[in-house]
Parts: C-alpha cells; sequence; structure tokens
C-alpha cells in the first residue's frame, strides 16, 4: 500500500530530503528505490523472498481456472440429479 501512495520510504527519497548522500541499497550494489525494494534487490535473501512472493501470486492468479475446472468436473452429487420422493412430498 505504500508503494501505491509513493511513501515507502528508501534511500532514495533520504538523499533527496538530504538524510544521506547517496541512494545505493544499504545490502546490494544497486541504486535504492520502492521499486527497487519491491522487485529488483540482488541481495540472495531479499531475492529469494521476491522470487517466492512472484510465484504465490502466479499461484493465486491460477485460482480461479482451478476452481472453474473443479466445478465443471462431473460428481457422484449433482444438482440436477431427480429430488427423492420423500423429499418431493415435504415441498
Ligand atoms: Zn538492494
Amino acid at each position: 500500500m505504500k508503494y501505491r501512495l509513493g511513501v515507502l520510504f528508501n534511500n532514495k527519497l533520504a538523499q533527496r530530503f538530504g538524510y544521506i548522500v547517496t541512494q545505493k541499497c544499504s545490502v546490494c550494489p544497486g541504486d535504492d528505490s520502492a521499486l527497487h525494494i519491491l522487485s529488483r534487490c540482488q541481495h540472495p535473501t531479499i531475492s529469494k523472498m521476491i522470487t517466492e512472493r512472484h510465484n504465490k501470486a502466479g499461484r493465486l492468479k491460477q485460482l480461479p481456472k482451478q476452481l472453474q475446472r473443479a466445478l465443471a468436473a462431473p460428481t457422484s452429487c449433482s444438482l440436477t440429479s431427480p429430488v427423492p420422493t420423500n423429499l418431493q412430498q415435504m415441498r
């Protein structure tokens, strides 16, 4: 959310406001920015976290297709099966 609002604090902003002299990332050789934090940092641990988040998002994107397939698959319990006679009398 902070990224979307442009308030995710990073070294690029810190340099702009005069808090530090360089916008280099604290943990890798790249220049720091909001985008760098979310998707471009080269630090092995952070890079692994970014990849894991990417893969989870990809799996979530597949979920509606999996649900559609599951709903379309034939099952033993169908909504189109005839209503048992004892239940028909309850109507
Ligand atoms: Zn970095």
